[in-house]
């Protein structure tokens, strides 16, 4: 099987190729294509292991020097600067880009027909109107690898109707690294207190998503774009082992969980082995050591943000382009030491009283979105940065 991993050295990317290591010599999956933004020396290193035939960089300097030193040490493979490019090489394509950047790859994997192994929730969160169509071309399919959706997948499949069947998507949210605290106690933490998850290794910015249960936010309005469930349909609970990754209610009464050890390799597996397992286990239980379960109500004062992604959700059109996009600018000063934690919820609200009511159908309409929510977010991040000194 030919995979093509966009994002290459993210976290994601980089899980992916330890999934792929881990299948052994033997292996029956080749790496044809990676894609990265601007980290030379990590994709160099990754070109010269995996030996793929394209690779992406988005950062023009990056691209010129990539390709300056695989044409010394491997002058087949071709350097280009569109990671579109790379499902027309691949029978699956990973999409492990972080933020807004990953909707180009996600639209050219369907419209090519081929699987998409999904972890940029950005693309189709913001772009759903467009990517929706994408879905019913011959061979065009995603699986998700996000761990709970990933878990919703596993758990459908014991529904031969879902529209029918289905009475609740209960997705599961470890409740960050702030869990229990009050809005108040959260006043003055820090970037570093933020980037402490307690159960999941990933990037900083999905990181600080969990840590205000944005992440969660944007997980809902993902569920119902990826399985067609209504808003009302779907809940959130903490569940703070995270061993429980999501769960699906039937209108029988029964509940369908998918239980492993919080490790993202096993989604990616799945997404790359579907509809078979991956003969490498990646999520074991030790049921001798899990001693409970717990499960809690999300604290929705003090994390505003999984509201304002319920209230963009249901508001629709171009409203989860806007508060993606309002997030990752919230995210980013927070990260660079603009903004306060708990302004990131601010921001988001505020950028959101600009949102103009449009209902996107092309990508340009889904920029302009995004340009739009930018453009708002950014002067209100300022102000708010001016406004604590
Ligand atoms: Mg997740």
């Amino acid at each position: 099987m030919r995979v093509a991993i966009a994002g290459s050295t993210g976290s994601i990317g980089k899980q992916t190729l330890e999934v792929i290591r881990a299948s052994g010599e033997s292996s029956k999956y080749q790496v044809v294509a990676l894609s990265a933004n601007s980290s030379v020396d990590e994709v160099l290193e990754q070109a010269r292991t995996y030996k793929p035939s394209m690779v992406a960089i988005a950062e023009p300097v990056a691209r010129k020097k990539v390709a300056e030193q695989l044409k010394l040490t491997d002058p087949k493979i071709e350097v280009v600067d569109d990671a579109a490019q790379l499902a027309t090489l691949a029978d699956v394509v990973v999409n492990g880009v972080v933020g807004f950047a990953g909707l180009t790859v996600t639209m050219s994997t369907l419209k090519n027909g081929k699987r998409l192994a999904l972890a940029n929730k950005e693309s189709l969160i913001a772009a759903s109107p467009v990517v929706a169509p994408l879905r019913k071309i011959a061979g065009a399919e995603i699986v998700p690898v996000d761990s709970e959706h990933c878990a919703i997948h596993q758990c459908l499949r014991g529904s031969q109707n879902v529209s029918r069947d289905v009475s609740r998507l209960l997705l599961t949210a470890s409740g960050g690294p702030f869990r229990g605290r009050t809005a108040k106690s959260l006043k003055d933490v820090s970037v570093h207190d933020a980037l402490q998850h307690p159960t999941w290794s990933m990037g900083p910015k999905i990181t600080v998503d969990s840590s205000t249960l944005m992440n969660k936010g944007l997980e809902v309005i993902e569920a119902h774009a990826l399985f067609g469930v209504g808003y009302d349909a779907i809940s959130v609970v903490v569940h703070p082992q995270s061993i429980v990754h999501s769960m699906v209610e039937f209108r029988d009464g029964a509940t369908i969980a998918q239980l492993s050890m919080p490790d993202m390799k096993l989604p990616i597996a799945y997404a790359l082995e579907y509809p078979n397992r991956s003969a490498n286990s990646f999520g074991a239980i030790d049921w001798a050591e899990l001693s409970r379960l717990d499960f809690e109500k999300p604290d929705r004062d003090t994390f505003r943000c999984l509201d304002l992604a319920y209230q963009a959700g249901r508001i629709g059109g171009s409203a989860p382009a806007w508060l993606s996009a309002a997030n990752e600018i919230a995210v980013e000063s927070f990260l660079a030491g603009g903004v306060k934690w708990n302004q990131i919820a601010s921001i988001i609200e505020s950028t959101m009283q600009h949102h103009d009511g449009q209902i996107p159908t092309t990508v340009d309409d889904i920029l302009e979105a995004d340009r739009l929510a930018r453009v708002w977010a950014t002067k209100i991040s300022a102000e708010m940065k001016e406004s604590q000194v």
